[in-house]
């Protein structure tokens, strides 16, 4: 029988993982089968299946040619470890032997959040983060950051049709999500489909460092997510220190894209502030704070230093913020009229917590 689907290109390895092709791009892709067939496999993909085997409404050559040609996943799970508080870790490998983990974070209730990285590695190396600290590898493919939420969504519970188990997302895995958009966006556009998952961007929220150009590009182009900055303070010199990405990106012109950004998807931005014990805490940083917030609707979301071992700051070792320090910063906050929420602290047992993700060396 001549075959359906077009021959195996030699970039085929990067370019045969179905789960991270939105549907216009299988149909193209798949193309001369008819269209409908795309959508059957699409929405068997976004349904959890993990195998063409598995979709036993194709017929038999199909899946036989497809498994040939292609595979669902191009990654898999290779540890999974659950924290006493409810918080899930995966540690997953990826087709070239590099490793990242996803995390799930449950309230208990009805509400699951799917963390997603978005690089192996980080090449920003804010000095307070563990995947700051590793080497950087590579970009994500749309692929690999759509099985992350496949695979937590199964480990929610509730797999099937739909988002199923998770209720929002949050890009505030390992990586900077602004240096790799253009995959992050197909993953989004698959995990948003109707025809598949049909999760709403509005749950979607993207955390940066602070890529200015990046902040402008979402803006412009969509999807309409929420947005996070990674502020940490807003005392420029400090910044510097902290967060290397604000030599490129000063602060000036990170607030003038916020605005735009607001202009565009008028909704809160979230501030996230890592707060270092006896470095970001100072008086000066709230008063900075309350500078840079003027003009932008913000809420701060203040979270204290998930602890990592050997974490050094200009010779002085990184410390959590004491209890006393931190009641102080919120008066402070209260004091300014500044809007601010204190981030749980969950999934600290498995070093799932913020800025503990490392599974990449
Ligand atoms: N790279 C993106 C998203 C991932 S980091 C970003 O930086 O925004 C997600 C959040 O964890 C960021 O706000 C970051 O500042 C914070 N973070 C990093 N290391 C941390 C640590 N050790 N303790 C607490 N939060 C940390
Ligand atoms: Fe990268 Fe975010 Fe960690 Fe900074 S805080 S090193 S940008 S993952």
């Amino acid at each position: 029988m001549p075959s359906a689907l077009p021959r195996k290109t030699p970039e085929a390895k990067e370019k045969g993982f179905l789960a991270g092709y939105t549907l216009a791009e299988l149909a193209e892709l798949l193309s001369p089968l008819p269209r409908y067939r795309a959508g059957q496999i699409f929405s068997r993909i976004s349904g959890g299946a993990a195998s063409f085997g598995e979709m036993t409404e194709l017929p038999k050559s199909l899946r036989q040619e497809l498994g040939e040609k292609y595979s669902v996943y191009s990654s898999e799970i290779s540890a999974r470890l659950t924290d006493r508080d409810g918080t899930a870790k995966l540690q997953i490998t990826l087709y070239d032997g590099g490793k990242i983990e996803a995390v799930l974070l449950g309230d208990g209730k009805d509400r699951n959040t799917a963390c997603l990285s978005t690089q192996a590695g980080c090449p920003m190396g804010c000095v307070f983060c563990k995947t700051g600290a590793l080497s950087f590898k590579r970009n994500l493919l749309s692929a690999e950051i759509v099985e992350q939420f496949l695979f937590l969504r199964k480990t929610a519970g509730k797999a099937g049709p739909g988002a199923g188990g998770i209720s929002n997302i949050v890009i505030m895995g390992m990586g900077e999500p602004l240096l790799n958009l253009e995959e992050l966006r197909r993953a989004i556009a698959v995990i948003t489909a109707k025809e598949g998952s049909g999760l709403s961007p509005r749950r979607i929220t993207v955390s940066t460092s602070g890529i200015a150009a990046g902040i402008r590009d979402l803006a412009e182009k969509g999807p309409p997510v929420r947005l996070a900055l990674s502020l940490t303070t807003a005392d420029s010199e400090l910044r510097e220190r902290l967060m290397p990405v604000t030599r490129t990106n000063p602060l000036k012109e990170l607030k003038a894209a916020l605005k735009e950004y607001q202009k565009t998807e008028n909704r809160r931005i979230t501030l996230e502030m890592v707060l270092l014990g006896g470095i970001n805490t100072r008086q000066k940083d709230i008063e900075e704070l309350g500078r840079f917030a003027e003009g932008l609707d913000v809420i701060v979301n203040l979270i204290p230093w998930n602890p990592v071992e050997g974490m050094f700051f200009e010779g002085r070792a990184l410390r959590e913020p004491e209890s006393g320090e931190l009641a102080a910063f919120t008066e402070l906050l209260e004091k300014q009229g500044i809007a601010y929420t204190r981030r749980r602290r969950k999934g600290r047992g498995v070093g799932g917590a913020c800025g503990q993700l490392g599974a990449a060396d």
